[in-house]
């Protein structure tokens, strides 16, 4: 086979916030080779990501990501790692490029198992897809009052573990941002397992995070995710060579294995979180899995926005028992929630796996996506670069 086409669809909200929820647009990608088609997600803002599959050639080392990918050959997994290799070296200089190449990644995976008729974590070489405990992820409220409301609410939807976020922890004081993690862990109930995500908010500033340890602790915190900007390792390093019991998470910011890594070995997480739509996909992720288990560090999907992204998140470790949570997007806006035929739902454990069926096991349903299309053209001169593709 050879890869023919390869279109982006952008799908929006009618209004896009400053609320830190990334389901408000999505970007899908469609690939085709050989009379099959594949379907995968980029996540980052669209029209970049769109811009860099096709924008004109810069100079040899930026290229669009559409040189490395139209017309290669595709027979197996070693053609998608030779085709991410080609990307790496040819669109060095293009940031964007890791970006869109996930979500086209994700849909080669796609189109080989659909066309072998097995599920992508079988390719990976893994013989079962094991449950995992997903983990709702919530908002932190603006009070402890409103953060309380919200873990009850998830406790009673069923879920038996989530993950608080961004709000106001980090801009007040340590007393209040202690209020809010005791009002987390009220919610959500004693037994259930606790997170803390606080989106970057302390930067570099080893002491502000220092300072909120001992909140988390006397909520029994599972892990405090990314207290600081995804590449600083040296501090990274020194909270974690603190006393407490909360391991650190990161790597959602990992725009490639080597990031992945370095956060593991100088930054000192006891979970490491990887986007497949932002790492460059589900090799790069299962390469992040393996070096994870050697390390004997847990393995943590990052997700926030469809069905499709999620199981391409989970395909990595879908074979590793021990890595048992998950998450999962308990409230995404519609949009993200319209994307996939078939969804992945929880069972009467309250626990998910990746899908048995072929590929990512997530059919796209674009008639149902047709009010969210985004109207766009890119033209450069007389040339159009880029239409956004009809919907039937
Ligand atoms: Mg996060």
């Amino acid at each position: 086979m050879k890869i023919e086409t390869v279109d982006f669809f952008y799908f929006a909200m009618p209004e896009v916030t400053t609320d830190a929820d990334g389901s408000q647009d999505a970007l899908i990608v469609r690939v085709s080779a050989g009379g099959h088609i594949g379907w995968g997600e980029c996540e980052a803002a669209p029209l970049p990501s769109i811009a860099a599959f096709i924008c004109p050639m810069s100079h040899g080392a930026c290229r669009p990501v559409a040189a490395s990918v139209l017309g290669q050959k595709l027979e197996g997994p070693d053609d998608i790692a030779r085709i991410s290799a080609l990307v790496a070296r040819d669109s060095m200089d293009l940031l964007q490029a890791p970006h869109t190449l996930s979500g086209i990644e994700m849909a080669l995976w796609d189109l080989l198992g659909r066309r072998r008729d097995e599920p992508v974590w079988k390719m990976l070489g893994y013989k079962r897809s094991e449950p995992k405990i997903p983990y709702a992820s919530l908002l932190f409220g603006n009070t402890p009052e409103e953060t309380l409301e919200r873990g009850r609410k998830a406790r009673a939807d069923g879920f038996g573990a989530a993950k608080f976020g961004w709000g106001p922890i980090g801009t007040g004081s340590v007393k209040a941002d202690a209020d809010q993690f005791a009002a987390a862990r009220e919610g959500i109930g004693p037994d259930a397992h606790l997170m803390v995500d606080v989106g970057q908010i302390f930067g570099e500033d080893i002491d502000a995070a220092s300072q909120r340890l001992a909140g988390l602790d006397a909520a029994r915190v599972l892990w405090f995710e990314e207290p600081f900007f995804g590449s600083a390792y040296e501090a990274y390093a020194a909270l974690a060579g603190m006393k407490s019991k909360v391991r650190l998470a990161g790597g959602e910011a990992a725009h490639n294995v080597a990031m992945a890594r370095h956060l593991m070995d100088y930054g000192k997480v006891g979970h490491i979180q990887i986007d497949c739509g932002r790492i460059g996909g589900i090799g790069p992720s299962k390469i992040v899995a393996d070096l994870a288990v050697e390390r004997g560090i847990t393995y943590v999907n990052h997700t926030f926005t469809t069905h499709l992204a999620l199981s391409a998140s989970l395909q990595a470790y879908a074979g590793i028992a021990d890595d048992r949570i998950c998450e999962y997007p308990a409230a995404p806006r519609p949009l993200a929630l319209a994307v996939a035929e078939n969804p992945i739902l929880r069972d009467g454990n309250g626990e998910i796996c990746a899908p048995e069926r072929p590929g990512l096991g997530v059919d796209v349903d674009l008639p149902a996506l047709k009010p969210y299309l985004v109207d766009a053209e890119i033209k450069v001169g007389n040339q159009t670069l880029y239409r956004t593709p009809r919907i039937d």
